[in-house]
Parts: C-alpha cells; sequence; structure tokens
C-alpha cells in the first residue's frame, strides 16, 4: 500500500526498534500505561510502568483533565508539549480528538506567548537551529536530524513572528507548533515533519540583554552573509532532504517577498503567510459573498496593512477575478491599502516593489476612516498587526454603505486584532459578515448567537502539503492555492452559513484537508508536476496515507 518515498504509514503491528527505558523514553514508540502485559513481558518493560494497563481513551481522559486543570493557557502550552515530548500518540489523539480547545493552545494566540519567553520556559530542544556558525557545514547539521523521510520543512528565521515582531531565535515555536498542525489537520505523519530556525541573530534589544535567550546573541545578519547561508540552507536541503517542501514562515516583508520570488521556481516551496494567508483569506471572501449577494467581481477591498499578508491576498483576489473575466487592471483596481503612513497611491514616492502594483491614481488620505467614505469598499481586510484600527465610527461607516458589510480582522494574536468580533457585531447592527486571525467565542446580540469565522491558515496549508507530497509536486504554484480556496469554500455548508460562519467547523478539517490535498494533487498531476505515478483513485490514495494517533502493536 505504500507509494514510494511514502508519507512512512506504517502497519498496524511492529518491531520496536528498542526495548526497556529506552522504548520508554521514545516519544514516538511509548504507549505509557497502555503497553499491555504480553508486550510488557516481551519487551522489558514489566515493572517498569505501574500494573493497571489503560486504554487510550482513559489517558486521554487523564491529559484532558491536567491540562485544564493547569492556571493559565500557557501552562497548557507545556503541559501538551511536555505529552508530545512523552508520547507523540496520545498527543495527536488529544489534539486531533479536541481541535477546538487544542488549536488555540498549539498555536495562535498561545504558541506566541509561548516564543516570547522561550528561554524562560525552554525543557527539551525540538528541531534543527542553523547558524551562521554551521556555514559550509549546513548539510552535516541537517544529517543529525533522525528522520530520512522528510517531506514537509517549516523553515523561519524569527523576524516577523505572528504580530509580535522579532523575536529571533525564540520564533522556533513556530515551526514546531505549524508543523504538529500539518499532522493534526491534515494526517502528514510526525516523523516526516522537520522544524528549523534560522537563527541569523536578532535586533530585539530586550532578547540581546537577556541572560536566559538561548539564541545567537548577536545583531542580525543583513545582506550578502544572510543571503549566502539561505543559499546554502536551501542547496543543502535538497541534497540531504530532496523531496522536502520548504514552507518559508515569519519572515519579515523585506525578506519574504524575495526569498519566495528568488525559490519559487527553483524548489519546492512557498510562503505560508503571503499564499497560505491569501488562499484562507479568498475562500472566506468567497462564501461571504453567499451570504452578502454581492459576487467577488462586484466586490470592492480595502487592506488596512500593506504588507505580506495584504499583498498576497490581493496578489490571489486579482487571479480569481481574472479567472471570472475580469480584466488584470480592473481586478487590481478593486484593491486598495492603507500602510503606516497613508492610502497606498501613485503620487507616493516611498513605495516598496511590492505595494507599487497596488498604487492607483488618487489624491493623498491619511486614515482609514477618510479612506473607507472615499472608496466605499464592501469589504475591509485588518492585516496591519494593529489593535483597535476598526473603530466604532468606521464599522457604523460600513454598515451605512453596505446591507452586509465583510470585516476580517485578521492580526494575530488576539491582542493585535484589528476588532473583537463583538464589536463588528454589536457596532454594525448584528450585519457584519465577520471573520479573524485569532478564535474568538460566539456572540450574542439582540438575542441572535454569531459564529465568527477563524481565518485560519490551518484550513489550507495542511491540506496543500498533503497533496504536494502525495504527488511529489516539484513546485508549489499558486493555482494551488486557489484551488484550495474554492475547495475550502465549497465544504462550507449552508447550516456554517446560517450562523454567520464562513468557513467549516474546525472538527471537519481533516476530511477538509483530505479534499483539498486531492484537488491540489490534481493540479500537480495536471500541469505535469507530479513525479509519484497517479493512483486510480486519488482521493482514496490521499486518505490511505493520512496518519492516525491509535498505538501499533509491538510484536
Ligand atoms: P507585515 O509586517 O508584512 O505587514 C504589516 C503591514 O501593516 C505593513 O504594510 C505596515 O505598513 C502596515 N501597518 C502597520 N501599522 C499600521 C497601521 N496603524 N495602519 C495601517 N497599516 C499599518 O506583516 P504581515 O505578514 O502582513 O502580517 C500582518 C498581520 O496579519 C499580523 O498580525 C499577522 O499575525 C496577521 N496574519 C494573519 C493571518 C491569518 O489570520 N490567517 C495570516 C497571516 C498574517
Amino acid at each position: 500500500m505504500l507509494a514510494p518515498r511514502s508519507l512512512d504509514v506504517a502497519e498496524d503491528t511492529i518491531r520496536p526498534s528498542a526495548t526497556g527505558m529506552t522504548l520508554l523514553q521514545d516519544p514516538v514508540l511509548n504507549k505509557g500505561s497502555a503497553f499491555s502485559r504480553e508486550e510488557r513481558a516481551r519487551l522489558g518493560i514489566d515493572g517498569l510502568l505501574p500494573p493497571h494497563v489503560s486504554t487510550m481513551d482513559e489517558q486521554m481522559k487523564r491529559v484532558l483533565a491536567n491540562v485544564r486543570g493547569q492556571a493559565d493557557d500557557l501552562q497548557r502550552y507545556t503541559e501538551l508539549i511536555a505529552l508530545l515530548d512523552r508520547n507523540e500518540t496520545l498527543f495527536y489523539r488529544v489534539v486531533m480528538e479536541n481541535l477546538d480547545e487544542m488549536m488555540p493552545l498549539i498555536y495562535t494566540p498561545v504558541v506566541g506567548k509561548a516564543c516570547q519567553l522561550y528561554g524562560h520556559i525552554f525543557r527539551r530542544p525540538r528541531g534543527l537551529f542553523i547558524t551562521r556558525h554551521e556555514k559550509g557545514r549546513i548539510r552535516d547539521v541537517l544529517r543529525h536530524w533522525p528522520h530520512r523521510n522528510v517531506r514537509v520543512i517549516v523553515v523561519t528565521d524569527g523576524e516577523r513572528i505572528l504580530g509580535l515582531g522579532d523575536l529571533g531565535a525564540n520564533g522556533m515555536g513556530i515551526p514546531v507548533g505549524k508543523l504538529s498542525l500539518y499532522t493534526a489537520c491534515a494526517g502528514v505523519h510526525p516523523s516526516c515533519t522537520l522544524p528549523i530556525t534560522l537563527d541569523v541573530g536578532t535586533n530585539a534589544q530586550s532578547l540581546l540583554e537577556d541572560p536566559l535567550y538561548l539564541g545567537v546573541q548577536e545583531k542580525r545578519l543583513v545582506g550578502r552573509e544572510y543571503d549566502e547561508l539561505v543559499e546554502e540552507f536551501v542547496t543543502a536541503v535538497q541534497e540531504i532532504f530532496p523531496h522536502a517542501l520548504i514552507q518559508w514562515e515569519d519572515f519579515a516583508n523585506h525578506n519574504a517577498f524575495r526569498i519566495l520570488e528568488k525559490y519559487r521556481d527553483r524548489v519546492c516551496s512557498f510562503n505560508d503567510d503571503i499564499q497560505g494567508t491569501a488562499a484562507v483569506t479568498l475562500s472566506g471572501l468567497i462564501s461571504s459573498a453567499r451570504l452578502t449577494g454581492v459576487a467577488l467581481k462586484d466586490q470592492r477591498f480595502l487592506f488596512c496593512g500593506a504588507g505580506e499578508a495584504a499583498i498576497g491576498i490581493a496578489d490571489l483576489i486579482v487571479s480569481a477575478l481574472k479567472a471570472e473575466g475580469v480584466s488584470e487592471a480592473d481586478a487590481r483596481g478593486r484593491c486598495w491599502f492603507i500602510d503606516s503612513k497613508a492610502l497606498v497611491e501613485s503620487t507616493r514616492k516611498d513605495l516598496q516593489d511590492h505595494k507599487k502594483p497596488y498604487a492607483h491614481k488618487h489624491a493623498p488620505v491619511t486614515d482609514l476612516l477618510a479612506a473607507v467614505k472615499e472608496l466605499k469598499p464592501t469589504s475591509i481586510i485588518g492585516v496591519s498587526g494593529k489593535q483597535g484600527q476598526f473603530t466604532k465610527e468606521l464599522i457604523e461607516e460600513m454598515a451605512r454603505l453596505n446591507k452586509r458589510p465583510v470585516i476580517f480582522a485578521l492580526s494575530n494574536p488576539t491582542d493585535n486584532s484589528e476588532c473583537t468580533a463583538r464589536q463588528a457585531y454589536e457596532w454594525s447592527d448584528g450585519r457584519a459578515v465577520f471573520a479573524s486571525g485569532s478564535p474568538f467565542p460566539p456572540v450574542t446580540y439582540k438575542g441572535a448567537t454569531f459564529v465568527s469565522g477563524q481565518g485560519n491558515n490551518a484550513y489550507i496549508f495542511p491540506g496543500v502539503g498533503l497533496g504536494v507530497v502525495v504527488a511529489g509536486s516539484s513546485r508549489v504554484t499558486d493555482e494551488m492555492f486557489f484551488v484550495a480556496a474554492k475547495t475550502l469554500s465549497a465544504a462550507v455548508t449552508k447550516e456554517d452559513l446560517d450562523q454567520g460562519r464562513i468557513y467549516p467547523a474546525l472538527q471537519m478539517i481533516n476530511e477538509v484537508s483530505a479534499v483539498i490535498g486531492t484537488a491540489v494533487a490534481e493540479v500537480a498531476y495536471a500541469r505535469g508536476l507530479a513525479t509519484e505515478a497517479k493512483p486510480a483513485d486519488l482521493e482514496r490514495h490521499v486518505r490511505s496515507l493520512q496518519y492516525k494517533p491509535v498505538y501499533k502493536k509491538y510484536v
């Protein structure tokens, strides 16, 4: 059943590579108190465990009680990571069966706090760190990784972690968290994933002065030295893990766009902050159109922020509109941006390259509310990383202009959100179609309950990665993200929409990822990018390769 370079889906019964205490201390093999009596006798662990043989359900109950009993979310995160270090299968079972509760702990918003405090709460290393001191021998560092069948690498240089800025080596929590979502949301086997931090230093003074900081305590590498390190890293990955997809993660935008452009046609890689965000947001906009009745091609979008997320979303909207027959110029003309200074328009002389295609003719405008009044957008999309940008006045104005204003406050973590779900619903008198980057609880307003959508990239990147890996695609293309966005939107049911929800329930994510993975793999086959033979039933094949968190029987 296994394809060549498979996702490492192993048989139900295996012969473990360790026995005795070594077996109990191996998080991949360990089953804790769930080892059967025969296994305990055969594998030399009799007496090393308390006598009761637990079922996985009993173990899960214990874990959930412990996690929930912690004093705060950071401690819940620490408890979960400790479980991952002890018993990987149980960790994934707990996470996958309780995604609504666990996702905010292992990813945004709590992972942000965990990153900020990385050096202070550090217990065990996870992933690979590469610094300028390894220059010339990055291949050797990659060889230190214990697994050979690496299929997905998430790599950061820690310069723009969530909306938190430069966290240097502390950013490692992000590749770790994202890869755990590849497994939990799409079933990519954990042993096929590799988190990497390119620790090129940090410019955050607080970290440079923190005696417990664990990264290189130097200012960031820039220019040629930086580029050479990234280049050596990419070349080394191609040699040591030739079938690995590289996901660029949380790079600051001055590097993110450059790196994406430099490598997207050379190696199998993508940038989730640009392309994954774009797809999940486009999907939300397609679904919103089902609620507002205003077709995508009749909308006007105003972005608060003009960085990686904003430009990535706009570029994909342009592709989507072009696919609907709108000209490129017209499509771009529907996307407007305000950055930290002013409206992005043609008289500005200070624009970075990525903003220039959207610098339309317009007189200067310096504030967001004035821009809304002048441009009359149907949708406002907050990707500024700055809290509170969507004021009461602004949302009231959007509600005056539109029967159903589309308000996406995507900045992470929660504290950075441009507005809260409650504010969006209350200030629009219950008419907003709202989505956020970090989750908000349901809101009851005037007797109605609104379940807002979380524009979580986890709806997209794990499924895209799964499809790329199953097909052995040599590249990741924009078409794949476009197809992923449409597939995600098609998974939103009428019941979801009736509650105001423009994304499927999180508990559906594994199912949705399988369908996205299939659609993405189809693109790889159709475009001649696949290196794996195409199976007769692709969707079934994709599902058969998905990891399931169940214990294997040891013989
Ligand atoms: P970025 O640093 O590339 O861009 C930030 C942009 O915001 C810049 O153009 C900056 O000029 C602008 N900005 C700053 N202050 C502003 C202000 N007061 N008014 C208007 N614009 C302002 O960052 P990014 O990668 O684009 O991410 C931005 C935010 O989006 C982050 O908070 C991130 O967490 C969030 N994000 C959310 C998702 C998601 O929900 N799925 C995905 C990716 C990013």
